[in-house]
């Protein structure tokens, strides 16, 4: 077998899990396709130690300790597709360079992908001033007018939360359907309802709505739906598993799929999503996969 494991993707999660086996000297292939999911966020909060880095920094800080180990590869590449050899055979997986790659275990630290709402502007500042996190990006609007634009009924929940950090108003647009409780709830928390539909972000994070009226916010949030960013766990027959905001890969408490030997980590394969919650958990998915390999 040419590598005890592959992880594709070296984000946060991936690099977590691969630092354990690397110090248990097990030679590791990481491949990984540059795409971390906040790559459009400027500054990274909420992980202990790197509260307000940059999160390109702190992912290139962690490679380069990684990249001290002899066992480790490392791939700049997408795998497009990866298949299971039969038993004892490992997996199998292929980058988007033609190679193949032989492992007898996988680990999948793919991330998610987000499925923003349909609105012009909105995708230019995904991470700017529109974000789905209280937790990441809240303190720093300073307990300014916050506004959250409906995308489902979760942004209900987002709204009333989002309270904790500024005054709220919940843009509707035509996204969701209020009944009396709802407007109750809404209504308890001091939140604002605004029904005009949107037709546009403007400036920061200001909200142009289709009466002509403008809305000014020191910032935005939204619920995107999220699904595993890639189809490989979908290839080699790993079942899935609804989440409150779309689908992730299923896994038992050793952090298996169910396709024996291949795990999961990170937010392809946990919620709450954050730096740090992918780190623990790419970090106990690394573990877990050596004990396989020795038990
Ligand atoms: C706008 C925004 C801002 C955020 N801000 C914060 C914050 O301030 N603080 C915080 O704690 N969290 C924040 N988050 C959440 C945080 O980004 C994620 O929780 C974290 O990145 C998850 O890490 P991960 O390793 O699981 O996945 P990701 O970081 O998404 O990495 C997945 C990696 O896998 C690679 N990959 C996927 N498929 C393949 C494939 N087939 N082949 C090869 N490589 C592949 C991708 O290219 C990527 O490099 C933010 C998220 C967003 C969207």
């Amino acid at each position: 077998m040419s590598h005890d494991v592959i992880v594709v993707g070296g984000s946060y999660a991936g690099m977590a899990a691969a630092l354990q086996l690397l110090r248990a000297r097990r030679k590791v292939l990481i491949i990984d396709a540059g795409q971390r999911r906040n790559r459009a966020a400027d500054a990274s909060h909420g992980f202990l130690g790197q509260d307000g880095a940059d999160p390109a920094m702190i992912a290139g800080k962690a490679r380069s300790e990684l990249e001290a180990y002899p066992t480790l590869q490392w791939l700049d590449d997408l795998a497009p597709e990866a298949s299971t050899n039969g038993p004892d055979g490992g997996f199998s997986v292929r980058s988007w360079n033609g190679a193949h790659h032989v492992g007898a275990r996988l680990i999948l630290a793919t991330g998610v992908s987000d499925t923003l709402p349909d609105i012009t502007g909105l995708a230019e500042r995904w991470g700017q001033y529109v974000f789905h996190c209280p937790y990441c990006h809240g303190y720093e609007l300073d307990q300014g007018q916050i506004g959250v634009i409906a995308a489902g009924p979760m942004s209900l929940h987002q709204a009333e939360l989002l309270t904790e950090w500024g005054e709220v108003t919940l843009l509707v647009s035509g996204a969701l359907a209020l009944d009396e409780a709802a407007r109750a709830k809404l209504a308890a928390r001091h939140i604002r309802i605004e029904e005009a539909p949107i037709l546009g972000i403007e400036g920061g994070a200001d909200v142009r709505l289709e009466d002509g009226r403008r809305l000014r916010f020191a910032g935005l949030f939204t619920a995107p739906r999220t699904a595993p960013s890639t189809p490989i766990a979908e290839q080699l027959g790993c079942e899935l598993e609804p989440t409150v905001s779309g689908t992730q890969i299923r896994r038992n408490e050793m952090h298996e799929t169910s396709v024996p030997g291949v795990f999961a980590c990170g937010d392809a394969a946990h919620i709450p999503h954050s730096v740090s919650i992918a780190v623990g958990d790419g970090a106990l998915t690394g573990i877990m996969v050596h004990r396989s390999l020795v038990f």
